[in-house]
């Protein structure tokens, strides 16, 4: 049981109601956060904002022109610009999901002590995705409306079933010749099986590189046991052999590296930052393990709480920030996707991605509402399976009774502690997370782990947004949301 961080109380003024406009608010050190229901955000001394709900701040007030500008006078609302603001949060423009993820194989060459997907011996061929099940896989991608579509292959180990991955990657850029969507692929690998082949072909079609560095070797290889060698040598030699290819003229995408925290990484948050900027890793990814699929089995022995991960993240995030002011290039994935919704408002209010914005398809082509609900599957739960590629049309996919349930679950407006939460605009809770860890779609934030996470790293970030010198190297990060 984690402790509960209810959003604190601020202020004990009586707001004066015609003057103050509907927020949320936290306590930010000797300052307040307020953040409103357009994604707007400001932050006031706690004087500041006594004044504020005391109704005394004027409108010829220094403060006024940007309380008025982002809402947060009742007397002066733009109703125009909350609607259309409103509007686009709210799904309004919603083509479909754009991300799918493909596991053309349950077969895996590694036993990574947290690997949620249940993986089975390299001989299991019959856990290969076939050339007709990934046909239908992809004409039922090809449903979604989204004008950007990104097919990330996983596994297992995708390597293990190439032959399907080439013919995805093939057939799909047939299609895309009539559909012309912006079409990405991704390929998520242990690299244990990479060659040149697979390098020279993710060039010529546009195939990006996705591997796992938990760190240096010795936490590394504590993780990602295999038995056929150092996997920490291995992934070091590929992403090198990338990087070179590249340098040396090659039209490929920068590979990225997810780093699982785990508790072996905890006291090396600077070595594993190190590790991955060495390597030339601009998207230093700190990926939180949670207690769902596979990994609650490992839990005891390899899991954190939510506290020591919230202080390992901090401790990297600060270590980071000081890399860049010495003229480093790198930034932190969960950061910026929170910048973006912070700083430039893009965010929807149904936040949670699954089913919306992605679903999964696992290789005997069942369909899920995303990644970690097919690793439950894999587990023996198959509750967020929601349908299959051979007769599953996308409507019947997303008119699924547990899509919908999900959906409701996941609108922080209907959640009793998010409703009240000053980062409910930049926030998401997981319904399969829930689900796993506390018996339903909707959980109970006071003592749910997710939530505490999320405070625990909003509140990280915004404190570092008040001090100049780290804002500045945070803003500059924002250069990175397109690559
Ligand atoms: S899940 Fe997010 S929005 Fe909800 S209470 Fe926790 S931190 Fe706030």
């Amino acid at each position: 049981m984690v402790e509960s961080r209810l959003t604190q109380p601020v202020g004990t003024l009586e707001p004066k109601a015609e003057r103050v406009a509907f927020h949320n608010a936290r306590r930010l050190g000797s300052h307040v956060l307020m953040t409103n229901e357009t994604g707007e955000h400001a932050v006031l001394s706690q004087k500041d904002y006594g004044r504020y709900l005391a109704g005394k701040i004027a409108d010829d007030d220094p403060l006024a022109k940007e309380l008025v500008s982002k809402e947060f006078f009742r007397h002066q609302l733009d109703f125009q610009n909350m609607a259309e603001l409103s509007a686009a949060k709210n799904l309004l423009e919603w083509k479909g999901p754009s991300v799918h993820t493909v596991v053309v194989t349950l077969r895996c060459n590694f036993k990574c002590l947290y690997c949620h997907a249940s993986v089975v011996d390299p001989t299991r061929v019959d856990k290969d995705m076939s050339v007709e099940t990934a046909k239908k896989t992809v004409d039922l991608i090809f449903e979604s409306r989204n004008p950007t579509l990104m097919i990330e292959f996983q596994g297992g180990e995708p390597l293990l079933n190439w032959p399907v991955i080439k013919f995805i990657v093939g057939y799909a850029r047939k299609k895309n010749a009539q559909a012309k969507r912006i079409l990405n692929f991704g390929l998520i690998s242990n690299f244990s099986l990479l060659e040149d082949q697979h390098i020279e072909f993710a060039a010529q079609n546009g195939v990006s590189f996705c591997t796992s560095l938990d760190g240096p070797s010795g936490v590394h290889n504590k993780n990602r046991v295999y038995l056929g060698g150092n996997t920490h040598a291995q992934v070091v030699a590929n992403l090198k052999k990338i990087q070179d290819r590249r340098k040396a003229g090659l039209k490929l995408d920068a590979p990225n590296a997810i780093c699982t925290v785990t508790r072996a990484s905890l006291p090396f948050h600077r070595e594993i930052v190190d590790q991955l900027v060495e390597l030339g890793i601009e998207r230093v990814q700190l990926g939180p393990l949670d207690p769902v699929g596979f990994a609650r089995k490992s839990w005891p022995q390899i899991g954190i709480t939510s506290a020591e991960f919230v202080e390992f993240y901090a401790k990297s995030l600060d270590y980071l920030i000081a890399l860049n002011r010495k003229g480093v290039k790198a930034y932190e994935k969960m950061a910026l996707i929170f910048l973006i919704r912070i700083l430039e408002g893009g965010h929807w209010r149904f936040p949670n991605a699954d089913a919306v914005c992605r679903l999964a398809y696992n290789h005997d082509g069942s369909v899920y509402t995303g990644e970690d609900a097919r690793l439950l599957a894999n587990e023996g739960d198959p509750f967020f399976r929601i349908g299959d590629v051979s007769t599953s049309s996308l409507p019947d996919l997303l008119d699924h009774p547990t899509v919908r349930a999900s959906l409701f679950a996941s609108n922080l407006a209907s959640q009793p502690q998010c409703s009240q939460c000053a980062y409910n605009p930049y926030c998401s809770v997981l319904p399969v997370y829930n689900y796993e860890t506390q018996g339903s779609l909707w959980g109970q934030m006071p003592s749910n782990g997710w939530c505490e996470k999320m405070m625990g790293i909003f509140d990280v970030l915004f404190e570092r947004l008040q001090d100049p010198a780290s804002r500045t190297v945070l803003e500059s990060w924002l250069e990175y949301k397109n690559r």
